[in-house]
């Protein structure tokens, strides 16, 4: 069913999915916490996501470059110099908005002010009288743009300080080290790299909970090929990032690729898969051929030649890249909103649920003894399955209402240990979604989870 943003944010707080940031100092605007329950969801996806694109990939390696590189960087990718949003501020409330997004908004989508000029949006905004999202007003400065990225200074004394900058995307970590990889898992042409880590972004438009961050995570993979093969393997990413998220359990009908018109001037194509997010349609991912343009870059500002010889023709030649890039953060807001449900029971109950996928839930299991004097029993349940899974163990409160508080998180599966339990070793398995009960023997159980929760 579909959730309103203000219920999801509350939802996430009360359950300790996610606090706002800085919270007991006022917060600060587009941070977020992740408590107890929301770190173990991001961190099965991100696992998730690895065991896809890197664990069952041919020809994909790992790489965990740092945060802050030298500053050369970013001149060579551009980021320096054009990675600004156009923002403009009303005059009437103050806030801050991004043109682009004012005009997509307003256009229900169907402008894309992708590869527009500042005047021409200025334009549009002007002719179309679109108005502040916030106040109502139409009383606009004129298009400035600010470079998005967080600077930071290294160096102890004034006289040695450098600017350097926070990343803010993690893509640049790849490409740099793309030889470094190559030459030492003797990786051949086509092959990928990809990386999970923070990236940052000054953004200051407002973020729509943990959609738009300042601090987030990327999920990068960069695939490395050789021009001419280029779009057959950019028609294959398409194919494998949407078939993620159909596994992920995703409705087909809250996924659709959205295929760029302009490109940047490097790229040979681009698209977004969108999701159907709480404030309607929005990015959830992006993958682009972008050609050879970066490894090009990087070849011409570092001076280091990062020709790739072909083993077998012994040809030289600079690879083509197709990036898919997904937010995990981003993810985690799609997942949350496609898992929650309000079911009505038989006699009008209403039961809170977060149908997670089992692999992406907090908990694998809850033990929970029918009475308290069969404790003993069950934390001897617990600590045996906890060996191997995150396991949550609870026993306050009648069953019914214990049941609840985990549907309410997701756990996929209540083990209840009762007085047969005492008798011949078998416990009660409860299933989340249709609240069907089998009967299992102790020792079966690692087995089921295991099989239950494989993505
Ligand atoms: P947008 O147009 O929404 O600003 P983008 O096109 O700039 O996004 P990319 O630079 O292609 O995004 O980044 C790749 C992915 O990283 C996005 O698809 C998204 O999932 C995630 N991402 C980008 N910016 C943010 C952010 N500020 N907060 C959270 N996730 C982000």
């Amino acid at each position: 069913m579909a959730v309103s943003m203000d219920k999801l944010v509350a939802l996430c707080k009360t359950r300790g999915i996610i606090f706002p940031g800085s919270e007991i100092y006022g917060g600060m605007g587009n941070t977020w916490d992740y408590g107890p329950v929301g770190v173990e969801i991001k961190n099965n996806i991100k696992r998730a996501w690895w065991k896809r694109f890197v664990q069952e990939s041919e020809n994909s390696y790992g790489l965990d470059a740092a945060i802050l590189m030298n500053a050369r960087v970013w001149e060579a990718s551009g980021h320096t110099t054009s990675f600004s949003d156009p923002k403009m501020d009303c005059k009437k409330c103050k806030t801050r908005h991004r043109a682009d997004t004012l005009i997509e908004a307003h256009s229900k989508g169907k402008v894309n002010p992708d590869g527009m000029t500042n005047e021409e949006m200025e334009t549009y905004i002007r002719e179309h009288e679109v108005h502040c999202p916030n106040c109502g007003g139409f009383d606009w400065t004129p298009i400035r743009t600010f470079n998005l990225m967080f600077e930071t200074s290294r160096g102890v004394t004034d006289e040695s300080q450098n600017k350097i900058y926070l990343r803010p995307e993690t893509a640049q970590g790849e490409f740099i080290n793309f030889l470094n990889v190559q030459r030492t898992t003797r990786a051949k042409v086509p092959f990928g790299i990809a990386q999970i880590g923070k990236a940052f972004r000054n953004e200051i438009t407002p973020g729509n909970f943990i959609f738009r961050t300042i601090e987030f995570e990327q999920m990068e993979h960069q695939w490395f090929c050789k021009e001419g093969t280029d779009q057959a393997f950019y028609e294959e990413y398409k194919t494998r990032a949407m078939q993620f998220l159909l596994d992920l359990g995703f409705k087909a009908e809250h996924l659709r690729f959205h295929d760029h018109e302009k490109l940047a001037h490097y790229a040979r194509a681009a698209c977004d898969i969108e999701y159907l997010y709480p404030m309607g349609w929005s990015e959830l991912n992006g993958i682009h051929n972008r050609t050879d343009y970066d490894l090009t870059r990087h070849q011409e500002y570092s001076g280091k030649s990062l020709l790739y010889v072909d083993p077998v023709d012994n040809s030289r030649y600079i690879p083509y890249v197709i990036e898919y890039s997904i937010g995990a953060d981003r993810l985690m807001l799609a997942v949350l909103s496609e898992a929650y449900d309000e079911e009505t029971l038989e006699g009008g109950e209403i039961r809170n649920v977060l149908r997670f996928h089992p692999a992406i839930a907090p908990y694998k299991a809850a033990v929970l003894p029918l009475q308290k004097n069969l404790s003993e029993k069950a934390r001897a349940v617990e600590k045996l399955l906890k060996k191997r899974f995150f396991i949550t163990y609870d026993e306050a409160g009648s069953i019914g209402k214990r049941y609840r508080r985990q549907d309410e998180i997701g756990t996929p599966f209540c083990i209840t240990v009762d007085f047969d339990t005492l008798e011949n070793d078998t416990v009660t398995v409860r299933e989340r979604d249709s609240m069907r009960q089998i009967r299992l023997p102790i020792q079966e159980l690692t087995a089921f989870l295991d099989e239950k929760i494989s993505f």
